[in-house]
């Protein structure tokens, strides 16, 4: 398959899956393995050399992971992809894999909050430092490093704001240096932009959202071409770092159907962002299509797609009257997470957060996702928290 000229679309269907292997059967079955059994003392010493493209043990490969692995690396059109027990795991090893004691690395402000904290709490103790810079930075990234800056961290558009990064801007800069350039890519998916294709070197991406699709799966990959790749995934298995065959399983499942899932999640959310940014209560709508959310132009030169997942701000209300948006919403479940088949919502707060660019926005943050159900249907849930919120607003100014 790797040869053909097919669209990602098509590549969903078919990447990871071999029915003739497994009797015809269209879904690869499931490998539940730790011991891998070798036939005979050679088989088993052959399986040490380098160069074995069999099966050692299952921590390390099995015919299930293999399928998941293949399949991310054909999208992205990498050589090694790694998968791994959620996106956070994803993402520190890939940290992990890239800097060594007495590094500078350099983060965008607007990464995904828990990234953040694994930047401050574990990388100094094995004496890496993190110094955390404006998304809408560019190519005066170049102005931040040192002779000991080893790594830039990218994630377009960031957590929460939604701001889309220059990646080719940032990675030309960077790159004579010998600095590399790790971007998490779980909102676009490789079917609405692809970091590798602008010189990127790691790309993470957490399979519980929109690959997995249904809520019920963490998982993350980490896909990369070259040497970098392969060192990436062997210190993963040094790590013991591996995901689950039930998840594997659900994760290659949920491929067939993202194309579809993803273009009806963004589809929604773009008509409800529309619908939102002209509501009196709203006082700006935080989403890469829109030409005055950060970096729509660069989302325009280089993206193909918008996922559903974005933010609106509301003008200042009393506490009891965001709380009266919130509680009541009939189809928006308040929880973390997103990429699944239901809608949801969630509170944002950047400023405690951002220390590169500070957050003095007032009005609540508001993160929304939306998922599979009809937008109308969506459109009028919200509406009635509006209504709510009007309201609570009135009980508050007569008491
Ligand atoms: C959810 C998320 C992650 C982490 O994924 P988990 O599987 O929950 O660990 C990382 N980055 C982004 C952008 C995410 O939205």
């Amino acid at each position: 398959m790797k040869d053909q000229k097919l669209t990602p679309q098509t590549k969903l269907i078919h990447v990871g899956r071999d029915p003739h292997a497994h009797h015809g059967v269209v879904n690869p079955p499931i490998y539940r393995a730790s011991t891998i059994l070798h036939p005979t003392l050679d088989a088993w010493e052959k399986a040490w050399q380098p160069g074995f493209t069999g099966y050692r043990y299952g921590r390390r490969e099995t015919p299930t992971s293999r399928g998941v692995e293949s399949a991310i690396c054909e999208l992205y059109g990498g050589d090694r992809c790694v998968a791994v027990c959620s996106g956070m795991t994803a993402i520190s090893l890939a940290i992990l894999g890239l800097c060594k004691a007495g590094d500078h690395i350099l983060v965008t402000d607007s990464v995904y909050g828990p990234t953040r904290i694994f930047c401050d709490e574990i990388l100094p103790q094995y004496g890496v430092s993190t110094e955390y810079y404006d998304p809408a930075i560019g190519s005066d990234i170049s102005k931040l490093l040192r002779p000991e800056t080893s790594l830039v961290y990218t994630e377009s558009p960031g957590s929460l704001t939604f701001e889309i990064q220059d990646i080719p801007a940032i990675v030309n800069a960077v790159k004579q240096h010998g600095v590399k350039v790790i971007s998490d890519n779980t909102w676009a998916t490789a079917l609405y932009f692809n970091p590798l294709d602008h010189g990127v070197d790691v790309v993470v991406e957490a399979a519980t959202k929109y690959i997995s699709g249904h809520s019920d799966v963490l998982m993350g990959v980490i896909v990369g071409r070259g040497d970098i790749a392969q060192q990436i995934y062997s210190k993963a298995k040094m790590m013991g770092m591996c995901c689950g065959s039930e998840e594997l399983y659900s994760a290659q499942r949920g491929l067939r159907t993202m194309a579809l899932r993803l273009k009806q999640s963004g589809n929604t959310g773009f008509k409800i962002a529309e619908w939102l940014a002209n509501r009196p209560e709203v006082a700006r709508v935080f989403h890469p299509a829109f030409p005055n959310s950060p970096g729509h132009g660069i989302w325009m030169r280089d993206f193909s797609g918008c996922s559903g997942l974005f933010s609106f701000q509301l003008y200042p209300v009393p506490k009891a009257a965001v709380a009266a948006f919130y509680d009541n919403l009939s189809l928006f479940g308040i929880g973390a997470s997103w990429g699944g088949y239901e809608s949801l919502v969630m509170p944002a707060n950047p400023v405690d957060i951002r220390t590169a660019v500070s957050w003095d926005e007032q009005g609540a943050l508001i993160r929304l996702y939306t998922g599979l159900e009809d937008a109308m249907d969506l459109l009028n849930d919200l509406e009635r928290g509006f209504t709510r919120m009007a309201e609570a607003c009135r009980n508050v100014a007569a008491s």
